[in-house]
């Protein structure tokens, strides 16, 4: 299949030609025929699958007719997050580089008025975070009664982060006849009813199998005990052991985890740096260009915060923490082996965390094989076996690093508040309900929820305007 067969204008087809794609990909081939008949689109993709392009292109031979109005936008993109919305808009500058459309970005933490400006002068395409897109219809700033097109895009992270209402509410203000394109990587309950209500007789396109994983990655399991700080000790034995790293990103479940291990691997002579939801833009652009550059080894991150971020050649990911939900498994494993590079991952997995290894593995249908450390492991005299079995009581000399430890990490620069500490060593606490799942924080945005805090994308940088 070729991108002359799917109907798109010669104007589209030039800068696809410029962009340098030559085949379509499978969203791209099952989507754009029947977009471009104006017909709802269920497209069921992942992110790396090209499903941008799948919406950017027949967005743009559709809006070759017609204009727009001042304040009256033509279609409408929602995005879960600031990065994802101006990595939308940055595809937008390459693929619709000829067709002179006008673009506005309305994502939080930055000024009003400049987005304003341009909904004012009228805007072909508005790329929106819900929150900040509600609040320009909420000032009277924005009508959406000329909306054509709508893309909900990442669905089911807008579940996650509790963007749900906001979704509800907005496809409630928009013109019934309106055209939806939808994409998620998953169709949890709340995601099939949503899709129920607002879609009118999708085509349905499905096009990589939910759980599959590249076979240029590695995978290997590492046997680690529960004690929270003995698991640290676990993760720098591990990383010691792998010398062939060139970069790695170290994911943990929560934000908390995230600070503390940074802090701790800084401590003990890593060159470490991290990425999560509660800093603000200017430090976290400065990490990932950071990382990006090789001037930062181990990138500690949360889930959130490292969604969707195209870092091309990452060697290795190390799970220090077993993902809570299968599919995220499969994303962080897919910051490393990226264009049939060789990539290498982790799981540090304790006896409590096998649950969640067990749905991961049934996701992905394949057993991932242990690995075995070797002497050097055993020989370091102090130091815990990562394959220890977490139900054994540390011995007295490793009870004594491990409270060492904490006295340095709580000694250290920015140390967290021996609160913090505690939290991550009592086992009740060490594998709460995530945030947004808990009763009381149902609806609310979380991590790196777009809207509360600034990520300025002026100078964004050419590694986040791709996936
Ligand atoms: P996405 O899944 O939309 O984030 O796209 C992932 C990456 O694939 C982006 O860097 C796109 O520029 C690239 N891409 C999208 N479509 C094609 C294509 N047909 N051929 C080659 N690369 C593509």
């Amino acid at each position: 299949m070729n991108f002359s067969d799917l109907g798109l204008s010669p104007k589209v087809l030039e800068a696809i030609t410029a962009a340098g794609y030559t085949t379509p990909t499978a969203i791209q081939a099952g989507a754009i025929p029947h977009a471009l008949q104006r017909k709802d689109v269920l497209g069921l993709a992942q992110t790396g699958s090209g499903k941008t392009a799948a919406f950017v292109l027949p967005m743009l031979s559709m809006l070759e007719s017609g204009r727009a109005r001042a304040r009256m936008p033509r279609t409408l993109i929602l995005e879960p997050t600031r990065e994802l919305a101006a990595q939308v808009q940055e595809a937008f500058e390459s693929l619709g580089k000829n067709h002179k459309l006008n673009v506005a970005l309305l994502i939080g933490g930055v000024s009003f008025e400049p987005q304003a400006a341009k909904i004012d002068r009228g805007a072909d395409v508005v790329i929106a975070t819900p929150g900040r897109l509600l609040d320009f219809f909420e000032r009277g700033r924005l009508l959406m009664t000329g909306i054509e097109m709508l893309v909900i895009d990442e669905a089911d992270r807008m579940l996650d982060m509790g963007f749900v209402p906001d979704i509800e509410r907005i496809c409630k203000l928009l013109p019934f006849t309106r055209q939806t394109m939808f994409f998620s990587a998953t169709m949890p309950p709340e995601i099939q009813r949503i899709t129920a209500q607002f879609l009118h007789n999708p085509v349905r396109v499905e096009t990589t199998a939910r759980g599959s994983t590249v076979d240029t990655i590695i995978q290997q399991l590492v046997k680690t005990p529960h004690d929270a700080k003995m698991k640290r000790e676990a993760l720098r034995q591990l990383l010691r052991t792998q010398t062939n790293v060139k970069n790695a990103i170290v994911f943990a479940n929560r934000k908390t985890t995230v600070a503390l291990l940074e802090k701790s691997l800084k401590t003990h002579g890593f060159n470490a740096g991290a990425l999560h939801g509660d800093m603000d833009q200017s430090a976290r652009l400065k990490m990932l260009t950071a990382f990006r550059n090789n001037e930062v080894t181990y990138l500690i991150a949360s889930d959130v915060a490292a969604r969707g971020l195209d870092i091309p050649e990452v060697s290795h990911v190390f799970n220090f923490d077993v993902p809570i939900h299968a599919e995220d498994y499969v994303h962080r494993i897919g910051r490393t082996g990226r264009a049939g590079r060789e990539g290498h991952a982790f799981t540090m997995v304790t006896k409590e965390e096998t649950k969640y290894l067990k749905a991961i593995e049934t996701l992905i249908s394949k057993e991932i094989p242990w690995f075995e450390s070797g002497a050097a492991v055993e020989d370091t005299p102090g130091l815990v076996d990562v394959r220890t079995s977490s139900s054994r009581r540390p011995r007295k000399t490793e009870r004594r690093v491990a409270e060492s430890e904490v006295k340095a990490v709580s000694k250290s620069e920015n140390a967290p508040p021996p609160k913090q500490i505690e939290a991550e060593r009592s086992p009740k606490k060490e594998r709460p309900a995530r945030f947004e799942q808990r009763p009381e924080n149902r609806n609310r945005k979380t991590d790196d929820a777009p809207d509360d805090d600034s990520f300025h994308t002026g100078n964004m940088p050419a590694f986040l305007t791709r996936r």
